[in-house]
């Protein structure tokens, strides 16, 4: 128990994965950046939809299928109120925030043309950066791209600079998966709409480490992906503002998001419907409504908290570790912690870590261009969760110690 009353070893409790084993050594899990681990509460709500509620939603009259019908819409009521969205409208489940981003560039984005502009920033993840190439591609509108410094700081002036009446979106991470920074999100969004450009925020590193309120953002977009949560996989949630989203084109055609159909044409069904072709995820659903249900029993600025003391200890224990440098030292951090070890390859030394049990992702992290700026070939990331602990750093640091004997 800390000195604010967070009871760690309570937390781990609730994750059954924690407690086993990885070539026989304590498993340290430091990449909960890539994906979370899934505490009991949310397993169980699962399996128990699985066995007593499952049926396909919306189409069926019979009991069961209202009641996995409920289960679902419940579950997007719930996820509403976590964002604090006006309504359900605007909670549109997809199969997580690549999907939602290309759900938007493919929907939204088909009114773009030559002479209007996307705005993004150079530490964006590739979901947040490939949709919009193909969009200028097939539109023949530009992207642009907000410079980062030696810190890993946006360019917050060039930022500015780079808006004008052309920029229809500015589309940019809350939290860099690669290097940490927090960017200054409200500054951002204020610059946007001094020219009238709809903003989009890839809340996929944040929602799970501080308080979202897209109402008090007012964004236009937000999305995420329900692992990143402590949810389940293939789940995620474009949230819109519903006037924007009601002005927009389905994207996927399909079961679902009709009103009618008949072979001289189709109409479509209402928000958010509309944008939720097929058969969903509705498991799920369930899984990531129980997820944030848990989430909030910790209290978000809890684990905040615990989360920013683990950031401290940590980057001042690898800052002592000979050869090491972290990569991305903004002033504002969330708890992801990139670095490269001198003369050992971020992959060897991932391999040589999980000798020791300890996880951490190694490569580009899907943002190939922060490596190419910070001219590494990839970096090792450690990244923090509600259920990481001291003991995760202690043998972080252990095993780097390791690493150097073996390439010292
Ligand atoms: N955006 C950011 C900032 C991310 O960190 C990630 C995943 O690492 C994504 C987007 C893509 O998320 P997903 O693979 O769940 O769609």
């Amino acid at each position: 128990m800390t000195a604010q009353g967070y009871d760690v070893a309570r937390v781990r409790a609730d994750f059954p994965i924690l407690a086993t084993t990885v070539r026989g050594k304590r498993l340290a899990f430091l990449d909960t950046a890539a994906s979370s681990q899934r505490p009991q509460a949310v397993i169980d709500a699962m399996a128990h939809y699985e066995r007593t509620s499952h049926a396909n939603v919306h189409r069926g009259v019979y009991e069961l299928s209202q009641k996995a019908t409920d289960a679902f819409e419940g579950a997007r009521e719930r996820i509403r109120r976590f964002l604090n969205a006006a309504s359900v409208r605007e909670i549109v489940f997809t199969r997580g925030t690549t999907e939602s981003i290309n759900l938007v560039a493919q929907s939204w984005g088909r009114r773009l043309g030559p002479g209007d502009e996307i705005l993004i920033t150079w530490m964006e993840h590739h979901a947040n950066i490939v949709p919009w190439q193909m969009l200028c591609e097939r539109t023949g509108a530009m992207l642009r791209v907000t410079p980062i410094d030696l810190r890993g700081e946006l360019d917050v002036a060039a930022f500015e600079a780079l808006l004008s009446p052309r920029t229809k979106l500015v589309a940019f991470t809350q939290i860099s998966n690669s290097l940490g920074t927090v960017l200054p999100v409200e500054r951002l969004l204020a610059a946007a709409k001094r020219v009238g450009a709809l903003t989009l925020i890839d809340g996929a590193q944040a929602v799970a480490h501080q308080r979202i309120d897209v109402r008090a953002l007012d964004c236009d977009f937000y999305v995420f992906s329900s692992h990143k949560l402590y949810g389940p996989t293939g789940l995620g949630v474009l949230y819109a503002r519903e006037a924007v989203l009601a002005d927009m084109p389905p994207w996927q055609g399909g079961g679902d998001m009709i009103r009618t159909v008949t072979f001289s044409g189709s109409t479509w069904t209402e928000l958010p419907h509309r944008f939720e072709a097929g058969t969903p995820h509705i498991s799920g659903a369930v899984g990531l409504a129980t997820a944030i249900d848990y989430l909030e029993s910790l209290g978000i600025d809890a684990v905040h908290a615990h989360e920013q003391r683990l950031l401290a200890r940590a980057t001042q224990a690898l800052r002592a570790v000979p050869g090491l440098r972290i990569v991305g030292e903004a002033a504002h951090k969330a708890g992801v912690i990139s670095f490269v070890l001198e003369d050992v390859h971020p992959h060897d030394l991932g391999t040589i870590l999980d000798a020791e049990g300890v996880a951490v992702r190694t490569g580009h992290h899907c943002a190939m261009p922060v490596m190419d700026f910070f001219d590494v070939p990839a970096t090792a990331r450690a990244s923090f969760g509600c259920y990481s602990d001291d003991a995760d750093i202690d043998q972080l640091v252990t095993a780097l110690g390791h690493a150097r004997e073996v390439f010292g």
